[in-house]
């Protein structure tokens, strides 16, 4: 039998959760427009909504938190997270942001001309927003695998090199500002690059005087996928993958939230000495000073010390191993959901699992509004409501994922609340035919999935 670690840590403080009544739950649903972006926390009784700022911290970072030095210029708390992210991951320079899109701002600011291409391993919500938004066209070059959510490919996040190539020599290179690498993908499953396609897509990149930022958001799972699954990388450790795969990038973007262990925050890293000056000139405009850019002193202690703890071995084990945990009793069950599973979340395929609803009756927000209503777990849409209109038709993108997702935040459950959501996830999908599609009654035009409101047709 398959044994999973157990936790890596002991409760010393807890949160009280309760679980409503189903009728409740129906009230509050309804109540939300069917779209649990718009669900009350206290409503809600296992929150896998997200990962991102979710995490809880350690007793280390807590203290760190009583040190803030709240200095509006030269913080000792920024010298320590200057420190901490040039020495685990690798990059000359960093300027703090409010979060990860805050970097992502700035990043496609300073970069890319109207006309540009910006290519990636599948796109993130954000992340295109902001390219887009700063006249890119992103253009998705990730392997084939990646859009079948029943391909088992070891590392379903890689970039295709022939589509890179194609799209260099459709376009020229110097239309191409830099590549957009994301490690772990989020919107393909959680999907891992391997540490070969990075040193790949860097060397072929740079033949053309391409750039190559990563979108690092989740680069410790990605670490620990390569140990787990890449020849040669078993005896490393976390820390020398994580630095290694960073020697493939000119910089990255971050979003603390996720593997920094914080509940807020991010960071721009680059190893241009320009691209810095220009970076320190226009984070002033949109998030602060460069010694902290949009975050108090205490926050960026707080992040410094959870750089520190996420290449834990044991941490990083336990917290995909969990994931994996949940998924290995969904696929049990005969479940459909993306495999192999990924890093931070496990992911129903809303395809198969409600194959009697088209995808313009949004089945994943259906599916995710439904196992609310049964058992009080919150999950995400993400699939045609995430994915937008295109920008030239307005037409509904219609992508091939249609999922639902189920996000493990970082050292708050316990197995056995695992346990729980295994448990609902599978009744649910026994009566899964009872479950009608939405339509929408109100339509955001950016963004549409935080705000969107539904009901049932
Ligand atoms: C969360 C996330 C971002 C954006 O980061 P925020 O901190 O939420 O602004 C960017 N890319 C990926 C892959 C993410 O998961």
């Amino acid at each position: 039998m398959k044994t999973y670690p157990a936790e890596p840590f002991r409760i010393k403080v807890v949160e009280p959760v309760r679980s409503m009544k189903r009728a409740e739950r129906e009230a509050a649903m309804k109540e939300a427009g069917y779209n649990t972006f718009l669900l009350k926390s206290e409503d809600v009784y296992i929150d896998l909504l997200t990962d991102s700022g979710t995490t809880a911290m350690s007793d280390k970072q807590w203290a760190g938190m009583m040190i803030g030095d709240e200095a509006y210029a030269g913080s000792r708390n920024f010298l320590h997270l200057d420190r901490v992210v040039k020495e685990y991951y690798g990059f000359k320079h960093m300027v703090p942001t409010h979060q990860g899109r805050g970097a992502e701002n700035l990043l496609s600011r300073l970069m890319i001309k109207p006309g540009d291409y910006v290519p990636g391993n599948m796109y993130f919500t954000t992340t295109r927003y902001h390219q887009e938004a700063n006249g890119a066209t992103f253009r998705d070059i990730i392997i084939d695998e990646a859009h079948d959510s029943a391909n088992r490919h070891p590392f379903k996040g890689n970039i295709d090199l022939r589509k890179l190539q194609t799209l260099i020599d459709e376009v020229g290179a110097e239309k191409i500002p830099y590549i957009c690498l994301a490690v772990t993908v989020n919107l393909a499953g959680g999907q891992p690059v391997s540490l070969e396609n990075m040193k790949a897509v860097h060397e072929l990149a740079h033949k053309h005087g391409i750039k190559v930022f990563f979108d690092a958001t989740r680069c410790v799972e990605n670490a620990y996928f390569i140990k787990k699954r890449e020849a040669d990388y078993q005896d490393k450790t976390i820390k020398e993958i994580l630095l290694e795969m960073m020697s493939y990038a000119d910089g990255a973007t971050m979003s603390g939230k996720k593997d920094c262990m914080v509940n807020i925050g991010g960071f721009l890293a680059m190893n241009d000495d320009e691209l810095f000056l220009r970076v320190k000139e226009l984070v002033v405009v949109f998030e602060g000073m460069p010694s902290y850019g949009g975050m108090a002193g205490r926050d960026m202690e707080a992040m410094a010390i959870g750089i520190t703890e996420s290449v834990d071995y044991a941490y990083i084990e336990h917290r995909v191993e969990q994931v994996a945990y949940l998924a290995d009793q969904l696929l049990a069950a005969g479940v459909p959901i993306v495999e192999p599973v990924g890093g931070h979340a496990v992911f129903l395929d809303a395809r198969r699992f409600l194959p009697h609803l088209e995808q313009d009756h949004f089945p994943a927000q259906a599916l995710a509004a439904q196992l609310y209503i049964e058992s009080g777990v919150r999950s995400m849409e993400r699939g045609i409501i995430s994915a937008g209109r295109d920008l030239k038709t307005g037409e509904n993108r219609h992508p091939k994922l249609e999922l639902v997702r189920l996000t493990i935040p970082r050292r708050v459950y316990t197995y056995a609340h695992m346990d729980i959501v295994a448990r609902a996830v599978i009744e649910l999908y026994q009566q899964r035919e009872t479950i009608k599609g939405l339509k929408f009654v109100y339509e955001p035009e950016m963004l549409r999935f935080f705000t969107a409101r539904f009901e049932h047709i």
